[in-house]
């Protein structure tokens, strides 16, 4: 049986979400922004929560956890994060290593550059990818503790999944990094189809997410800084990619 995914709004902009094994009762919640939504959400499933898999050390994505382990007693899986910032943790996990949520496996791959311990959780055979503030849809994560080279790489490694993945990334912010996009690449026919979109599920209230990684491939421009014509209109065209990613990123924290 297939695994069930669940995903609902949390706190302001963040997702909660919920992977499920039908076969074990098993269930996970990628993050804990805070505990309120992912209780409700596990009662309207009638599931229990197993384990916490945590992406990295904000406080958006950790908020929740003490009050679901005492809840739950539930495993929480958390990165190597150099300190105490991510409560309750159970296991540590570092890239190649698996995880599993019943008969659920995911492959942790370290995605450092929002922070350093950003890791995202990759369920190959669902075709799921959980990568929180890495790579968001039409966008990317604020590069707070790394370089604009690492977090460049850590998209790279992103963008190398399959294309039929699914992503489920952190934060609703689809609508304005469509606008921010636009402004760089105004006649990419893949954004101009991704913003019709967005805007006609967020009229519906309905959330962006999961979006296939092979639309993002072709409509999100941090995943094309190595692409010649995204260079040409920042006037970078003898630019490294890593170079181009960072103006672009700090372009957007301009914007
Ligand atoms: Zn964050
Ligand atoms: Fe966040």
């Amino acid at each position: 049986m297939a695994a069930e995914i669940r995903l609902f709004p949390c706190l302001s902009d963040n997702f909660g979400y919920l992977i499920h094994d039908p076969q074990t009762k098993a269930t996970a919640s990628i993050d804990a922004p805070e505990a309120g939504p992912v209780i409700e959400a596990l009662e309207r499933e009638g599931w229990n929560l197993t384990d916490i898999l945590v992406t990295h050390h904000h406080q958006d994505h950790v908020g929740g956890i003490a009050e679901l382990k005492r809840k739950y007693k539930c495993r929480v899986v958390a990165p190597y994060d150099n300190g105490t910032a991510i409560p309750e943790v159970d296991q540590r996990v570092k890239e190649g290593d698996t995880v599993k949520v019943g008969n659920l496996v995911a492959r942790v791959l370290e995605t450092p550059g929002h922070t350093l311990d950003h890791i995202s959780y990759m369920f190959d055979a669902e075709h799921a990818l959980f990568c929180a503030d890495t790579l968001f849809s039409i966008g990317c994560g604020r590069v707070f503790e790394g370089t604009y080279p690492m977090m460049w790489d850590s998209l790279l490694k992103l963008r190398a999944l399959p294309n039929d993945t699914r992503v489920y990334c952190g934060h609703e912010y689809t609508a304005s990094n469509v606008k921010f996009a636009l402004g760089i690449e105004p006649n990419n026919p893949a954004l101009k189809k991704r913003a019709e979109d967005v805007a006609r599920l967020r009229a519906a209230n309905q959330p962006t997410i999961p979006v296939l990684l092979r639309d993002e491939k072709e409509a999100n421009v941090f995943l094309r800084a190595d692409v010649p014509a995204v260079a040409a209109a920042l006037g970078m065209s003898g630019n490294t990619p890593a170079e181009v990613f960072g103006e672009i990123r700090e372009r957007k924290n301009r914007s």
